[in-house]
């Protein structure tokens, strides 16, 4: 991996056996890389790169705006989403055990008087891990089938940079809570990469040819997964 630096952006550069030369800004930090044919030398990608100084700034401004946008606080009216749908959020005190109820555009969250931030956001975040608990074997068991593979184990974690991973050997998959948020179409992409993983470790092209033959389209949901404004995470296999 070489690095190019223009002023204070470094620029990862990965060459490889590709026909076209492309940039990337990651969120959250606006980081940027560019993949670039094998023959093509550093000077060629140093101009290229000059060239697009000015996108690669406004996309690291974009990036750098979200960041500060206003954490959630979990009161009424705020937006949470789920599957890829927003919902407001419906604070509720009553003196029971608390729920979350999910209705046609609320989460309704009923929490007894006096409950902390902390354990409001620790209520959504239990009830987001439970539903995705509910929709991942589901969705583990229908691409199984089809990839004819057999995972031993899921689970649901915090993860800050990956989506999921799988454990070859161990053939555990972790799904990140994030999921819960995003389109369905979304977290299957994860599971049948995850499950692409039990029969081929690495990213290579044996890997994107699974990929092409059990979802076509799955850039197209990698690419969702990484769109804004939902939460943003770096976008790692
Ligand atoms: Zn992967």
């Amino acid at each position: 991996m070489d690095q190019i630096e223009l002023g204070n952006i470094k620029i990862e550069v990965e060459q490889k056996d590709i026909e076209n030369i492309h940039l990337s800004v990651y969120p959250p930090h606006g980081a940027v890389r560019i993949s670039a044919p094998k023959r093509m030398d550093l000077d060629t990608i140093r101009v290229f790169a000059l060239n697009k100084l000015k996108w690669i700034k406004k996309q690291q401004n974009i990036f750098e705006n979200q960041a500060r946008e206003t954490p959630r606080e979990y009161l009424t009216k705020e937006s949470h989403y789920f599957l890829g749908k927003r919902y407001l959020l419906e604070v509720i005190e009553r003196n029971q055990p608390p729920q979350v109820v999910l209705k046609h555009n609320a989460i309704v969250l009923y929490i007894r008087p006096n409950t902390s931030e902390t354990k409001r956001a620790e209520l959504i975040e239990e009830w987001y891990r439970n539903e995705l608990k509910k929709i991942a074997p589901k969705l583990i068991s229908k691409w199984e089938k089809v990839i004819g593979v057999k995972s031993n184990e899921f689970g649901v974690k915090k993860m800050k940079t990956k989506w999921g991973t799988c454990n070859t050997k161990a053939k555990r998959i972790w799904l990140n809570l994030e999921l819960a948020k995003k389109p369905l179409e979304c977290i299957e992409f994860i599971v049948i990469h995850e499950l692409v993983h039990l029969l081929e470790r690495s990213h290579n092209e044996i890997f994107v040819g699974y990929m092409n033959e059990f979802m076509p389209k799955w850039r197209f949901y990698r690419d969702e997964l990484n769109r804004l404004p939902f939460k943003h995470l770096e976008w790692k296999y």
